[in-house]
């Protein structure tokens, strides 16, 4: 059978109600295609923590990482979902392209993706990292849609994390109800639409895909999370597939679930 590919995005501190078919076209467009479960992050709603889970499917309790500094953190022994998805076949490629070093950067302090040197050097895992925490996210986030975009139209790679964290940046300076945090929602979903637009490019040559968009966190409307409030609890995926049937996920499912979940409806 055809092969399975899947293109994971995560949009950090994405309030999704705040992601209006005005501002976000190409997320709200893959909402209506496919599918949408919602999760409630468990507290503190802060990124480590957050992404530590959705990317490896373990537990706060389980991973250890309590907060941004990755201090007590076990996830060298917790594989991520490439790694996860390279072992169970060992012909898989991954590829991921952040501009938070810790998702990715071999030398930062996580890294929650796992650095797989032997694959990176056989080209099996391709790894790009920016520094937006330093440089801005305005400019990473753009270099990493454009490394993406080039990525999965060039190589394709079988699971692929891509992430962008201008929107939680704007969250953060100008809070969630600014028109900043609204231009960030519009610049990061035009980053989503040249993704979209690769896959889809793949797909009409009879490729297998699916893409899922998720999120760690929302904001309060001042801007700012780690807490326990609705609008920061609350995370979705959205699925969109191509070639493919979208397996049949519960309205709502536990932040530790999307990693295993993912994994099975790779096959
Ligand atoms: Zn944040």
């Amino acid at each position: 059978m055809e092969r399975s590919h899947l293109l994971l995005v995560g949009i950090d501190g994405l309030r999704l109600d705040l992601a209006t078919e005005e501002r976000a076209p190409q997320l709200r467009s893959l909402m209506a295609r496919g599918a949408t479960s919602w999760m409630t992050m468990p507290v503190p709603t802060i990124s480590g923590p957050g992404w530590a889970t959705l990317l490896t499917g373990a537990s706060h309790e389980e991973h250890g990482v309590v907060d941004n500094t990755f201090v007590g953190s076990r996830l060298a022994g917790i594989p991520d979902l490439l790694s996860r998805a390279f072992f169970a076949d060992s012909t898989r490629t991954t590829f991921a392209a952040a501009a938070w070093p810790p998702l990715v950067d071999p030398a930062g302090v996580g890294p929650v993706i796992h650095t797989r040197d032997e694959q990176r050097r056989s080209a099996r895992h391709r790894v790009i990292v920016r520094d937006g925490e330093t440089y801005g996210y305005r400019t990473a986030d753009a270099e990493i849609a454009d490394f993406a975009t080039v990525g999965l139209l060039g190589f394709g790679p079988d699971v692929s994390l891509v992430y962008f964290s201008g929107v939680d940046e704007s969250g953060h300076v100008y809070g969630a109800v600014s028109r900043q945090y609204a231009e960030a929602i519009a610049r990061t979903d035009a980053h989503l639409g040249r993704l979209l637009a690769a896959v889809d490019h793949r797909a009409r040559r009879g490729e297998r895909w699916t893409v899922a968009v998720t999120t760690d966190h929302g904001h309060v409307d001042s801007g700012g999370h780690g807490g326990a409030e609705p609008e920061v609890v609350t995370s979705f995926v959205v699925r969109v597939a191509w070639n493919a049937e979208l397996e049949a996920w519960p309205d709502e499912i536990d932040p530790t679930e999307l990693t295993p979940r993912l994994l099975a409806a790779l096959g």
